[in-house]
């Protein structure tokens, strides 16, 4: 039986397994006959499932979703979209397929319905990051925002075991970076402590058990908190740290987040010990940053940038240019604390301040 919710900022989310096959209902209900079906080319089969159970409301499926939404892409799939006059898009698969979603939305204002495959968190925010000419910008639009969410646990299930437990550290940043966010809320605090206690309760058994769908659903609403509330705040070091190591070193996102975040909350927890001493309450310890390394080497998680092809000679220029247009930071950023922390992070090190 699927649960339904209503999210704080209206869009229409609704958890629960096999609700996918409840697509033609929500479809209707926006008014939809011709709906285009998102995916990367390694979900095909996914969108294709999806299309035969949208039958004759289906305008198609366009396949070709990749990291980091290239413009060239947005492009075809606008075109695509245009030429079989589709009135919807129905986005299946990781941030990678959102992103493509949102960015023909903004394009077309069609509506889109997002079933997320990961625990990436694109379809709870208005957020669009698209890259151009190799350079990577993000804005904010509510035209972006996906009008409905349906979280079908059995569609995680299929996540291979280690991007289950990077995707999930990826999630776990944004509601990281919550609690010391600048234009934090009593809200966004409370969702973010729901959605690190959401993964700190589910992912030890979906990594033991990756079928177990009660606790893949417990961490899909994890991955709306999380992504709600990156909506809601500013991001700060950890999320900076993490773009200039994926824009200029391209480094893979969600692995890139689960190494660094560990010495990201360590560097300010020495500025915002209150505001993290959640993170330490939820994973144990007393240290926020020792916990979240605790945490992710339990779960088997990649611990070294090293182990991704970073040479320890990049970390001089990783550290120069994440000190270009810095975030909004709890505490101030230096070149020597940067260039230690990328060090641990490099090495795979436990984090020290
Ligand atoms: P992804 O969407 O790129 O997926 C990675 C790979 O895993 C792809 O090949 C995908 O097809 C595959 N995959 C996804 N789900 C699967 C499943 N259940 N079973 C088997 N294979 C599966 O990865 P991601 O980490 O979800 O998304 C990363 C992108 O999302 C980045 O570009 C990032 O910037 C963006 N993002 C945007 C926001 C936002 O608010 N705008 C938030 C988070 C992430």
């Amino acid at each position: 039986m699927a649960l339904s919710t209503t999210s704080i900022n209206g869009q229409k989310v609704r958890f629960g397994a096999g609700l996918r096959n409840y697509i033609c209902a929500e479809l209707a209900e926006l008014g939809s006959n011709k709906a285009l079906i998102l995916s990367t080319p390694q979900q095909v089969d996914m969108a294709m499932e999806l299309a035969t159970t949208v039958g004759d409301r289906a305008a198609g499926v366009f396949t070709r979703a990749i990291m980091h939404t290239p413009v060239g892409v947005t492009e075809e799939a606008v075109e695509h979209a245009l030429s079989v006059k589709a009135d919807s898009i129905v986005s299946i698969g990781g941030g990678s397929t959102i992103g493509l979603g949102k960015a023909i939305a903004l394009r077309t204002s069609l509506p889109q319905i997002a079933i997320p495959t990961t625990y990436a968190g694109s379809e709870a925010t208005p957020i669009l990051g698209q890259t151009e000419d190799g350079i990577k910008t993000t804005l904010t639009d509510p035209k972006v925002l996906p009008r409905v969410i349906l979280y079908d646990p059995e569609l995680v299930a299929s996540l291979p075991p280690a991007m289950t437990v990077t995707s999930a550290l990826n999630a776990m940043a944004h509601a990281a970076e919550a609690l010391y966010a600048k234009d934090r809320t009593d809200q966004t605090t409370e969702l973010a402590i729901d959605g690190l206690k959401a993964f700190a309760e589910g992912l030890p058994t979906v990594v033991e058990s990756p079928d177990d769908l009660k606790a893949r659903e417990e961490t899909q609403r994890g991955a709306w908190a999380c992504g709600t509330v990156l909506g809601l705040v500013g991001m700060a070091l950890h999320h900076k740290l993490c773009h200039t190591l994926g824009g200029s070193f391209n480094l893979p996102h969600a692995e890139t987040h689960a190494v660094v975040l560990p010495h990201a909350i360590a560097y300010n927890a020495v500025g915002a010990p209150e505001l993290l001493a959640p993170v330490s309450d939820i994973l144990g310890g007393t240290d926020p940053g020792q916990a979240l390394w605790d945490f992710s080497k339990s779960m088997g998680a990649p611990m070294a940038l090293k182990d991704f092809g970073l040479s320890e000679a990049d970390l001089d220029r990783a550290t120069e240019i994440a000190l270009k247009n810095p975030y909004w930071n709890p505490l101030p950023v230096t070149a020597d604390g940067l260039r230690a922390l990328l060090q641990n992070a490099w090495a795979g090190n436990a984090p020290s301040v």
